[in-house]
């Protein structure tokens, strides 16, 4: 059975996304709009959090008033791409804790090798967002998502800017329990595994590193 994909279309972040595809915007223009836009997709992300009601004063009353709990979430950042949606997506979930998973591409064999993975204690009660702009042959999203299910959170979502049919078809034939949040469904992979139409290479592109 395949897994959910969630197209998120508000017109603020289809009218950001086509800033950042734009070749011609600039390294810190399209870090802002890449925070911009992850705050946007962090709204949707969470529409499904649970709450719980917590007893607070306002200045005429008691009352019992949902809330989250923050320190349940962790937001999971795929080296290195993944850390401009991380920016945004912490500045509205302030006290989510925060995970990195490091993985190359060993280019003889094509297999997604690990360099860094560091995630909070305590993982089976967590609820995770993972985090990559660039969801594309699906291959390290893949691993990453097999290693963070070694660490048995409560829950996995997975957060992108852009993927495409070949990316979300792999991706959920290992893993169609995750859900796939995403602001497009681009057209195809490119024989160099780019995402076409795309934005080109997300980590040059917010680093500027080209
Ligand atoms: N990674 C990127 O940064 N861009 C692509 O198009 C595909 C993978």
């Amino acid at each position: 059975m395949p897994g959910k994909v969630h197209v998120i279309d508000h017109p603020l972040v289809q009218h950001k996304l086509s800033l950042m595809r734009a070749k011609d915007t600039s390294t810190s223009t399209f870090r802002n709009l890449l925070r911009e836009i992850s705050v946007l997709l962090a709204y949707e992300v969470c529409r499904d959090l649970p709450t719980t009601k917590v007893e607070i004063e306002t200045p005429l009353a008691t009352m019992h008033a949902p809330m989250l709990d923050g320190k349940k979430i962790v937001i999971i950042s795929v080296l290195r791409a993944g850390n401009g949606i991380l920016d945004g997506m912490l500045q509205i979930l302030p006290s989510a804790r925060v995970g990195h998973v490091g993985l190359y591409r060993d280019p003889k064999t094509l297999v997604a090798v690990e360099y860094y993975y560091k995630v909070p204690d305590n993982m089976g009660e967590r609820d995770v967002i993972v985090v990559d702009p660039m969801l594309a042959t699906g291959n390290s999203s893949v691993a990453a998502i097999d290693r963070i299910k070694e660490s048995g959170p409560r829950s996995i979502k997975f957060v992108c800017l852009l993927t495409c049919p070949e990316g979300i078809r792999v991706f959920h034939e290992h893993h169609p329990d995750v859900p796939i949040y995403t602001a497009s469904i681009d057209e195809r992979l490119n024989e160099k595994s780019y995402i076409v139409p795309g934005l080109g290479d997300a980590g040059d592109r917010l680093f500027g590193t080209k």
